[in-house]
């Protein structure tokens, strides 16, 4: 499942035909047609999101797929084949959240929510079937990428059309009102607005986006993403307090949002609380390392970048304090072993570190994260190379 065992292990999905049959066991009818939309990974630009700030994320090659069906008597019948229950709703109905669905249902409140906040902007029902390749809850964004497929399916059978940012809205909103979840814009955007040999800066702000060419293996680089094994559930009161902070350290600034600091060192002048200075410093800095980045890469100067992603860790680790310890030891051990930068992803104390290695070096520095967390006694970790793909379209 999950991850690829091995360094560089291959990512290309081939459910399309497949899912097509799947259809037809649970259905009795072909589906009408097959839709596709990726997980992301975040290149730079860590904790600027709820701070207005700009983000960079790349879709993965990996996602998921859903076969769908019209149907025009107002219900959604939704099946996963990651998933045990099958999920039948009507369209139009409460937020899913207020429902209080048992926890086997829970799933499908991202494609049901996403059916009834399009249902606003004139879809209906549908048949889907739903397969993935995206590991769950490893901040490879499968949430996201479930209702970017999920909405673009029902748009195209009901011959709705929304452009794809205000798609991503709406998505971004099914996830927040119907799921429940107050997550920002960033990975809705990422699976519906990315392209292949791209990074995409989006200013969370505005919304607005660019495409940033982004392509590791044309420089003879590998961007390794490793899943460090370690669960972040112990974060999760940290995540929420980091966002206070920053509110209170924009409030005793007098900015909207920490975005604005124009400022630093006057900023951290006027701060007297060390820990708000500290979540200044990141915040600010990371959304200059996020315009460096894309400067360095407008300038086709990849290997350069590697020291932002390097820059980006010791802030997320030393200013904003969010790494954990497994994050730690893999960057460590991949910069001895000849990888020009690396960092924790996410919100911390747990999940993913990507690396970006020499294309010839990147099973050494595989090789020796593991051995790094071999000594320690720790689960090994598991590796995927990540290869700047499209966002979501239709496979058939
Ligand atoms: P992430 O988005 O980082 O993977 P989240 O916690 O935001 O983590 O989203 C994971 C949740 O999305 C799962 O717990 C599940 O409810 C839902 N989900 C994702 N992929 C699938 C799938 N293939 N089938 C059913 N549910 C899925
Ligand atoms: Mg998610």
């Amino acid at each position: 499942e999950a991850f690829g065992a091995e360094v560089g292990a291959e990512m290309g999905t081939e459910m399309g035909a497949e899912i097509g049959e799947a259809f037809g066991a649970a259905f009795g009818r072909a589906p009408d047609g097959v839709w596709h939309a990726p997980g992301r990974v975040n290149l730079i630009g860590e904790h600027t999101d709820y701070n207005d700030g700009l983000v960079l994320p790349f879709a993965l090659s990996r996602g998921v797929t859903v076969a769908a069906a019209r149907r025009d008597d107002g219900v959604i019948d939704v099946r996963s084949r990651q998933a045990p229950t099958a999920v039948t709703a009507p369209v139009d109905g409460p937020p899913v959240v207020s429902e209080g669905w048992p926890a086997d249902r829970a799933w499908a409140a991202y494609p049901v929510g996403v059916a009834r906040v399009l249902r606003e902007h004139g879809t209906g029902g549908a048949s889907l079937l739903i397969d993935s390749d995206l590991p769950q809850g490893a901040g490879l964004s499968s949430s996201a990428a479930l209702e970017c497929a999920t909405a673009l399916a029902l748009c195209d059978l009901h011959g709705v059309e929304i452009d794809r940012p205000a798609l991503a809205r709406l998505a971004q909103r099914a996830e927040n009102e119907q799921a429940g979840i107050p997550c920002g814009l960033m990975d809705q955007s990422a699976s519906l607005l990315c392209t292949a040999g791209h990074a995409l800066m989006l200013d969370c702000r505005s919304g607005l986006s660019s495409q940033v060419p982004f392509d590791p293996a044309a420089a003879g680089l590998t961007l390794l993403v490793v899943d460090t094994r370690a669960s972040h559930a112990l974060g999760g009161g940290e995540y929420g307090r980091r966002r206070a902070e920053c509110e209170e350290a924009a409030s005793l600034l007098g900015v909207d949002a920490l975005r604005d600091v124009k400022d630093l060192a006057a900023a951290l002048g006027s701060l007297k609380d060390p820990v708000l200075r500290r979540r200044v410093q990141h915040v600010v800095t990371e959304n200059h390392r996020v315009e460096a980045t894309v400067g360095l890469l407008r300038a086709g100067a990849l290997p350069e970048f590697g020291a932002m992603l390097n820059a980006s860790h010791l802030s997320l680790r030393d200013q904003f304090e969010v790494s954990w310890p497994e994050a730690d030891a893999t960057v460590d051990a991949a910069l001895r072993a000849g990888a020009r930068g690396g960092r924790m992803i996410g919100g911390g104390f747990g999940g993913s570190v990507i690396v970006l290695a020499p294309a010839a070096r990147a099973e050494r520095v595989g090789e020796a994260v593991t051995a790094a967390y071999e000594k320690r006694g720790w689960t090994p970790p598991r590796f995927l190379e990540a290869v700047p793909s499209d966002g979501a379209r239709r496979l058939g």
